[in-house]
């Protein structure tokens, strides 16, 4: 295993890092993989991680992944507490919310945790997360209590993780990207505001899909190819542990392909939009655009009924938007020069050939 700075905070984090989600027993919706382990199965994957030279576990509040949190903590106390770094993280907004959230977070894990990341900050929630009394002035008071170690922010939007590598408060950044979904890493590497930040970086395998067309050791070659701390995957097997962190996968790096080959690798199977949710683009009437694009991608690529279901909420407004649109901006902003407005008209007929409830593969 090869360790990278994380960002400035002193700490040394093992390249490939442990997302917890596999590990959990509890009801959580859209699991990319679920094995329902016990404590002593889950405690048994997390040791092999560690004999490989993990030290980077990756958790959240009870019940965002069920028992999760619960499991590592006992998991901390059996290697020793300072031999790991917990990072943990709680979807709530307001200052006194979080702030509650971590006392319980330390309660489950039974020890403090080193990283804390505000989780999923979203357009909707960004004012409150940043501004006077919101969780990221919790997470700089508990800092200065000892509560935690440092303050995060987790998101799947750049210019947030961008608004978040402006800010003092906060130490490291938790966003996501691959091998197809590679446009926000891209920015993150040109952007130098990033550097002093730790940087996590999650849904390297795109919540399950890419692994049955790509190898493993590429996905993860790939994000490591970037200026980022550490990659995050979910484990739940130890033989999942082994192909991603084993020592042929550390060791040997492989050829990376570009865009184009890994589009032209899908094209096999659909006709899929050369989209790398880069976000430059933006709608003035409120379509997020890249969202929509993942869905019909993910739609296409296995993830069906969940891709459609979210598809449904607003597409019919937003292709009707698209045709009634003049000036047409989000197209002046594509560096790959997408015809997103009638991309969007692709993603509607998808979803009106195959209405949720009449999708071919429910799952
Ligand atoms: S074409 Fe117009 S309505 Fe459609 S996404 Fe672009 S800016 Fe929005
Ligand atoms: S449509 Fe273009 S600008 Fe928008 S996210 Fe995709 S590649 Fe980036």
């Amino acid at each position: 295993m090869y360790y990278r700075k994380l960002g400035d905070t002193g700490l040394s984090v093992s390249e490939i890092s442990f997302g917890t989600i596999p590990v959990l027993q509890g009801s959580v919706p859209v699991l990319p993989d679920y094995f329902n382990l016990d404590e002593q199965e889950a405690l048994a994957v997390m040791e092999h991680a560690y004999r490989l030279g993990c030290n980077l576990y990756d958790t959240a509040i009870v019940p965002e992944y069920g028992d999760a949190e619960i499991k590592l903590g006992k998991f901390a106390a059996l290697v020793g507490r300072d031999n790991i770094i917990i990072s943990d993280k709680a979807r709530f907004f307001g200052g006194s919310e979080m702030y509650q959230a971590v006392e319980i977070s330390c309660e489950n894990l039974g020890t403090t945790p080193d990283l804390y990341f505000v989780h999923q900050v979203d357009a909707e929630h960004e004012e409150e997360v940043f501004g006077r009394g919101g969780a990221l002035d919790a997470l700089a008071e508990l800092k200065a209590e000892g509560m935690i170690r440092y303050a995060g922010i987790a998101t799947h939007y750049y210019d947030i993780l961008l608004r978040g590598a402006q800010d003092d408060r906060v130490d490291v950044l938790q966003g996501s990207g691959n091998l197809l979904e590679r446009g926000m890493l891209d920015r993150v590497r040109e952007e130098t505001r990033f550097r002093s930040k730790g940087f996590l970086v999650n849904k390297v395998f795109a919540a399950g899909l890419l692994p049955a067309r790509f190898p493993v050791r590429t996905l993860i070659d790939f994000v490591r190819s970037y200026p980022v701390s550490s990659v995050l995957i979910g484990l739940g097997t130890k033989e999942q542990v082994d192909a991603a962190m084993g020592r042929d996968t550390i060791t040997h790096r492989t050829l990376l392909p570009t865009f184009e080959e890994v589009l032209s690798v899908l094209e096999k199977e659909y006709n899929p939009i050369p989209c790398d949710r880069c976000q430059r683009c933006a709608c003035p009437h409120g379509t997020e655009i890249h969202t929509l694009f993942r869905q019909y991608q993910y739609f296409h690529m296995g993830k069906d009924y969940w891709a459609l279901k979210k598809l449904g909420l607003g597409i019919a407004g937003s292709a009707k938007r698209c045709r009634e649109c003049a000036q047409m901006p989000c197209m002046d902003a594509c560096p790959r020069k997408i015809r997103i407005a009638q991309e969007m008209q692709k993603v509607e007929r998808l979803v009106r050939d195959y209405p949720v409830g009449k999708c071919p593969h429910p799952s």
